[in-house]
């Protein structure tokens, strides 16, 4: 019997695809006959009316019942997602609590690389005499014999000839033409281009994190040295031996550290510019890049926490430099910390993790404590510099005049340092000129329009602007409120101001003044050479000066106001302060000149401040701990911020109400609030926060999950969850 019914079709295999959307889960596909995939393979995939690109996850998976599932539409030649990646793109939106295309359109940020690489297309003079020699196409030959080879436009222009002359001579094959790689290629660096004679406990140091590199396993070692000890040589051989074993080297900066001295510094010791990245790069740039670190040719990457989500080929080491920098947790998008993830991302491809500071975390001192970390130390500084004497002065004494912000004892040092022909630096963590301006008539202060903060006056840029928001506006002549002329006055210092009261006081000294919102890009790293080669005597800089620089004639740090930054509700306010100021008390004396920093305070009492001028690391932190521990904050609970935000603010309200009353009861997890946020308006948005607080032990994630599942924000509603926050805003 012949069966007559037709064929059924051989079943199509399934994959599920990632798309780089705001989607949780992955997409299922069928794949066609002709088409091999892989886990990992980037494919266009139909969705809706359009296509998108994507990665596939998984293959063989079983197909979702009764859908009818569409074909993958392409797959892309790049050379797949590595499962290691994926395990980590996993990971972080399993544990940020994030949808996994979001986390996965972070691994995607660079334009051009789904489409093939545009060769360049060169021009080479070969051996065929042209059928008819013209005087331009003589030019266009004669050019072309002294230079190397080039674009038809190029030689074209070279010879003052149009292009149709090199085309045509190319017609009769006069040229050839040759591909030209489309992205000039990385150096490769060399291990051992620039040897350093390492002191003696360097030297150990050095061995230690060599030893970890060569165990090719995973590990994380805290490299623990004063400011000025020679911490980046000892990770510059850990980096080397990484090299020797053929391994691609990620060394991540917070993205402000990022500096073309630091880069040059990299470059000199290994004869080779390593890979940039971070987020002001060109488009082409990205895209050279991201394909070089696909394809392993590039060895080294310095860069921003994002680098972590760039295509490794065999990443072996990532090195993370200033760990305890709070600008590694991310603000926005998925709120992840660098520092952490890149931890997260050694153990999952098993490969070693360095971590280093002057100051290191409370987390990973923890760590270290517990036998997690091990610690490496660099008790002294390099060569004959002494770590800087610190000295607290008693503004309840030595007030400074109305108006001014500087206490006799400090613009005495300040005018000896110059004096003696060396540099000074004055501390100030708070850009602009002032920070409120206020009507002497009516007492209104001026505030943002759409958020809960006041406008800080700009003198350089001549306007007011929100910190938060970004709004600007011009400093208006009368008083918006009781319409008074003349009666709006700054209260209290910004470093602008500062530089007006430093100008009047040290004449004839040249002063630059340092922070983020003045100086960007290329001028911010210029006036840090600049200072460096002692092109200015006073620096007045806000936390941007506080970081990694090294300016050899500095001998003078002066701190402004020391009880800024302890006057928040921030747990980790005191961790940060003792960073910050110890951070900026090291710029000192690094060269052969022995330096020193007066801190100015009206709290020379508080625990934190009477440590630091007595150098007594150990004694602050253990009271930090036992304050840490004893109220179940991190490292030893774990919190998670919740914020609720909408456009009104009694609907707002009543959302993030109905939310606490679906709160899951569960020992030893704590809800705080609703509460509005100490920010309770950003960008016209109101904004109810919760605090969630438990042990270390417990499933943060899967309490959160269980407590807002079906949750459905409606309209102008948001709801945003951080877990590990590090901003209490
Ligand atoms: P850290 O990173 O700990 O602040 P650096 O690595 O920047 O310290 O070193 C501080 C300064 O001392 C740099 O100028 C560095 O080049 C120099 N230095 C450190 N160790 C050595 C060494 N073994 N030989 C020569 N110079 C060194
Ligand atoms: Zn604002």
């Amino acid at each position: 019997m012949f069966d007559d019914s037709p064929k059924k079709p051989l079943p199509k295999s399934v994959v599920s695809v990632v798309l780089p959307l705001a989607l949780e889960a992955a997409y299922s596909y069928t794949v066609p006959l002709a088409m091999a995939l892989e886990a990992g393979d980037y494919v266009n995939v139909p969705l809706g009316p359009r296509l998108v690109t994507g990665v596939v996850w998984e293959i063989g998976v079983a197909a979702p019942a009764g859908m009818r599932l569409r074909d993958v539409r392409e797959k892309f030649d790049l050379s797949p997602m590595s499962a290691i990646q994926r395990k980590f793109i996993d990971w972080i939106a399993d544990y940020y609590m994030a949808p996994l295309g979001m986390v996965l359109r972070g691994c995607l940020r660079a334009k051009g690389i789904f489409e093939p690489p545009r060769m360049k297309v060169a021009y080479r003079l070969t051996d065929i005499e042209p059928q008819r020699m013209t005087p331009q196409r003589q030019r266009v030959i004669e050019a072309a014999r002294d230079l190397p080879v080039m674009k038809a436009r190029e030689l074209a222009d070279e010879a003052g000839v149009g292009v149709s002359v090199v085309k045509g001579l190319a017609g009769q094959g006069v040229f050839e033409a040759v591909d030209l790689p489309p992205f000039a290629p990385f150096a490769k660096p060399d291990p051992m281009a620039l040897l350093v004679q390492l002191s003696k406990s360097q030297g150990v140091a050095a061995a230690a994190l060599r030893g970890s590199v060569t165990a090719r396993k995973f590990s994380v070692t805290l490299l623990d040295g004063v400011t000025g000890s020679g911490k980046t040589e000892v990770y510059f051989e850990a980096m080397a031996t990484a090299l020797v074993a053929g391994k691609q080297v990620l060394l991540l900066l917070p993205e402000i550290a990022l500096t073309t001295t630091f880069i040059n510094r990299v470059e000199e010791r290994f004869g080779a510019a390593p890979a940039e990245w971070h987020s002001q790069m060109r488009p082409r740039e990205r895209e050279r890049v991201w394909r070089a670190i696909a394809s392993g040719e590039a060895k080294i990457v310095v860069g921003a926490r994002s680098a972590l989500f760039l295509p490794w080929h065999n990443l072996g080491l990532v090195v993370v430099d200033e760990e305890h920098e709070p600008a590694y947790k991310q603000g926005d998008g998925t709120s992840y910390h660098g520092r952490d993830m890149a931890v997260v991302y050694g153990s999952l491809g098993n490969f070693p993790v360095i971590l280093a500071s002057a100051t290191p975390s409370l987390e990973s001192l923890v760590n270290v404590d517990v036998g997690k970390y091990a610690h490496v130390t660099l008790k002294n500084r390099h060569g004959r510099a002494e770590l800087p004497q610190i000295e607290l002065l008693d503004m309840r004494q030595i007030p400074p005049q109305s108006g001014q912000w500087l206490s006799d004892p400090l613009v005495d040092a300040v005018a000896e340092t110059l004096a003696a022909g060396n540099q000074a630096l004055l501390f100030l963590n708070r850009r602009g000129y002032a920070p409120l301006t206020l009507c002497r008539t009516c007492g209104h202060r001026l505030q943002c329009d759409e958020c809960s903060s006041w406008l800080v006056e700009h003198r350089f840029k001549k306007h007011l602007m929100c910190h938060h928001c970004g709004h600007t506006e011009s400093v208006p002549q009368k008083c918006p409120a009781c319409g008074d002329e003349h009666s709006l006055v700054p209260c209290g210092p910004g470093i602008e101001r500062l530089a007006e009261e430093a100008e009047a006081r040290f004449e004839g000294a040249k002063i630059v003044v340092l922070s983020s919102d003045i100086s960007r890009g290329e001028s911010l790293h210029e006036k840090i050479r600049d200072i460096a080669q002692s092109k200015y005597d006073l620096i007045i800089g806000t936390q941007l000066v506080a970081k990694g620089h090294h300016f050899p004639d500095l001998t003078l740090v002066g701190v402004v106001d020391a009880d800024l930054a302890l006057e928040t509700s921030d747990p980790r306010a005191g961790e940060r302060t003792w960073q910050l100021l110890a951070q900026v008390a090291g710029r000192a004396g690094r060269g052969e000149k022995p330096g020193r920093a007066l801190i100015q305070t009206y709290m020379p009492d508080h625990p934190l401040l009477e440590a630091l001028e007595a150098g007594d690391r150990e004694g602050f932190l253990t009271h930090e701990k036992e304050i840490r521990q004893s109220a179940g904050m991190p490292p030893f609970g774990q919190l998670a911020g919740i914020v609720v935000s909408g456009n009104d603010q009694m609907q707002t309200e009543s959302f993030a109400m109905s939310l606490a009353r679906r709160v899951p009861r569960v020992a030893d997890i704590l809800v705080l609030g609703p509460a509005p946020a100490p920010l309770a308006q950003i960008r016209g948005r109101f904004r109810f926060r919760f605090l969630v607080k438990t042990t270390r032990e417990q499933d943060i994630q899967g309490f959160i999950r269980e407590w807002l599942k079906d949750v459905q924000p409606k309209g102008s509603l948001r709801l945003s969850v951080d877990i590990d926050p590090y901003s209490f805003l």
